[in-house]
């Protein structure tokens, strides 16, 4: 595998970074998942929008602009397989003496990114749909800034998995959705999607979003606003979005069907939406 690190592409076993590293010692970093469908990032503007988000909310300067970013990763596409691909890109304030406040003068920052094989959810998956569990949502008040410091997330899906789960789906003050650990969550109730709003307390997900085109281009009726837990477990339908997971239906909740238990209308028709669109802006 040929990684990209600090200006150089290198096999992954030649790759170095500093124990001192801000992005070690303190999580102090950002980075970005892109998926990569015949060797094209999917989305690319957006999660270059994105990660200038992440990066303005850390006051980290973006190393690269938006064309040397596109060079690089269509460079690492090129060196890697299959033609299916994700992406993940990492940027830290870089390297200096252990201390909370930024390096003043500031120091180059470390900016990694490698490239995965993707697999995308397999069928047995898509027809069975998923088990999920609620937990509170403990994690700090700028969850739209994807942060390389996940703890918080970390132990919520380790949750999920301990309780034979596939993700943890988040309540805030024991009061209303905000998301999953690792995905944005949709909820469905008489043929309505009902979506989260894009606030302080959930990343905002690039697959949410093509999600919510997808729902306006096909007169899918839905609406953004809060929702409630109850709402939550009220519900006809869940969906689980995510640039690796793509769709994907959660039929058990805490250990109780949705709905009736299987995937439902909506899942049956945003899935194959979502594909076609993958597959048209493949061809562009
Ligand atoms: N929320 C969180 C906390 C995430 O980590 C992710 C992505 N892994 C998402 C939502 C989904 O975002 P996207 O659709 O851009 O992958």
């Amino acid at each position: 595998m040929t990684i990209y690190l600090n200006g150089s592409f290198m096999p992954i076993e030649e790759a170095r970074v500093s124990v001192l590293d801000r992005g070690f010692i303190f999580g102090d970093g950002v980075y970005e998942v892109i998926p990569v469908y015949s060797r094209r990032p999917f989305r690319l503007a957006e999660h270059l929008q994105r990660l200038q988000h992440s990066l303005d909310g850390i006051k980290l300067k973006n190393p690269h602009s938006e064309n040397k970013w596109a060079d690089v990763l269509y460079e690492l596409i090129a060196r890697n397989e299959p033609d299916d691909q994700y992406i993940y890109l990492h940027i830290t304030r870089g390297v200096a003496k252990r201390d909370h406040a930024f390096p003043n003068p500031p120091v180059p920052p470390t900016v990694f990114a490698l490239s995965n094989p993707l697999t995308t959810p397999p069928a047995e998956l898509l027809q069975s749909g998923i088990a999920c569990i609620t937990v509170a949502d403990n994690r700090w008040l700028r969850c739209d800034i994807k942060s390389i410091a996940l703890l918080p997330n970390v132990l919520l899906r380790q949750a999920a998995v301990e309780a034979g789960c596939a993700e943890a789906i988040l309540i805030r003050d024991d009061a209303f959705l905000t998301e999953g650990a690792a995905s944005n969550i949709f909820v469905v109730k008489n043929g309505k999607l009902l979506a989260p709003p894009k606030d302080n307390l959930m990343l905002p997900g690039i697959t949410y979003d093509v999600i919510l085109e997808l729902a306006a281009a096909n007169s899918i009726p839905y609406e953004v606003r809060r929702i409630t837990k109850t709402e939550v477990f009220g519900a006809d339908e869940l969906l689980l979005t995510s640039s690796t997971k793509e769709v994907l239906a959660v039929t058990t909740l805490d250990g109780k069907p949705v709905g009736n238990g299987r995937p439902g209308a909506m899942f049956a028709r945003l899935h194959p939406l979502y594909q076609a669109f993958k597959r048209d802006v493949m061809r562009k």
